[in-house]
């Protein structure tokens, strides 16, 4: 019997190894030998304390390579490279059955190791159900698939934006999911004005492909969004950070018949003061995004696969498997992009 080892975090900045016995695959499930999970906030929360969930087997940005399929899957080959959908929903409540599986009530997490609850994408194999498994390119580099599952997220919330050509797009905040938006809007064909306080950052937003860049900490980002607008306002607003004043003025910037989305949740939730009578007369919408759905997901396998999305700059840095614990503790500074882990 061989075995294969399965990052767990134990406790508050505490990781330890299992041993997992290594099988063959069901009827309809998949072996995937891991090649790279990237450190998303969910595990950061469970690492740093924030979420109480221990043992938790952490890691749901991965992607790999088909390493055993069962009898009866049609979908992958042995030898195929993969990304897998690891937060997962539960098929059978009323939104899974609307059409709306981002909106699931349940909404799980795909469990893919026997020894503990979780994703358990920092391990060398998981075991999938072959429906959650995407091929990507062969030619793909798998530290960029293993950000397939942020890129759907930034697919989803795109969608939402409902953006229309030569649109004038604002994207407040320039972490990964700000980075991500402006390539996806870039790719919509809209003027895409980026928001940031951090130099570096709007750095990065250039490289995205940002037309505007805006330092919301020299001038006034509202009056300056309206004066690149002829004073309407934009015609989408993002807002990546989750702070109320920014959600205020992704509000306040939005134009008539515009869209404002909330990308990002926000703690603590303090509540925003919004004018009804703007939103009466100029028909605005204000609406959030939340999770992807798995045509989402297939959205962002394609993207990545045929180069339309460039993820190189957003990955700060690859750290082995065995330091885990080192790769949690680079991601939670607040200066790095994705941190992946590979094993
Ligand atoms: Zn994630
Ligand atoms: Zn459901």
């Amino acid at each position: 019997m061989s075995t294969y080892k399965v990052g767990v975090i134990e406790d508050v900045n505490k990781v330890v190894f299992f041993d997992a016995e290594k099988r063959e695959p069901g009827d309809k499930q998949v072996l995937v030998k891991v090649d790279s999970c990237a450190i998303c906030t969910l595990e950061q929360r469970v690492y740093s304390g924030v979420m109480n969930k221990y043992p938790f087997a952490g890691g749901h940005e991965a992607a790999g390579t088909v390493e055993a399929i069962g009898k009866k899957v049609k979908g992958v080959k042995v030898g195929d490279k993969v990304a897998v959908r690891l937060l997962n929903s539960c098929g059978e409540c009323y939104y899974c059955r609307n059409g709306h599986e981002n909106q699931c009530t349940t909404s799980f997490i795909a469990e893919t190791q026997e020894c503990a609850f979780g994703p358990g994408g920092f391990s060398e194999y998981m075991m999938m159900n072959a429906a959650d498994v995407y091929k990507m390119a062969d030619d793909i580099d798998l530290t960029h698939a293993a950000l397939t599952e942020p890129l759907a997220c930034c697919v989803h919330s795109i969608e939402n934006g409902k953006i229309d050509l030569g649109d004038d797009v604002v994207v407040i905040g320039i972490g990964i999911m700000g980075a991500l938006h402006i390539q996806l809007a870039k790719l919509k064909g809209a003027r895409v004005i980026a928001c940031e306080l951090d130099e570096k950052r709007l750095e990065v937003a250039k490289k995205m492909g940002a037309d505007v860049l805006i330092n919301s900490g020299k001038v006034d980002a509202v009056e300056e969004v309206k004066r690149l607008t002829d004073g309407r306002g934009a015609d989408v607003v993002f807002c990546t950070v989750p702070s109320s004043a920014l959600a205020k003025q992704s509000v306040d910037m939005t134009g008539k018949l515009g869209r404002t989305v909330f990308y990002t949740s926000f703690h603590p939730d303090n509540p925003i003061e919004i004018s009804p009578n703007k939103v009466h007369s100029s028909e605005q919408i204000i609406t959030g995004t939340v999770n992807p759905m798995k045509k989402d997901f297939l959205i962002a396998t394609r993207l990545l696969s045929s180069k339309l999305i460039d993820v190189c700059e957003l990955i700060s840095e690859c750290v082995p498997l065995s330091k885990l614990d080192l790769a949690m503790e680079k991601a939670l500074k607040p200066d790095t992009y994705r941190i992946v882990v590979r094993p």
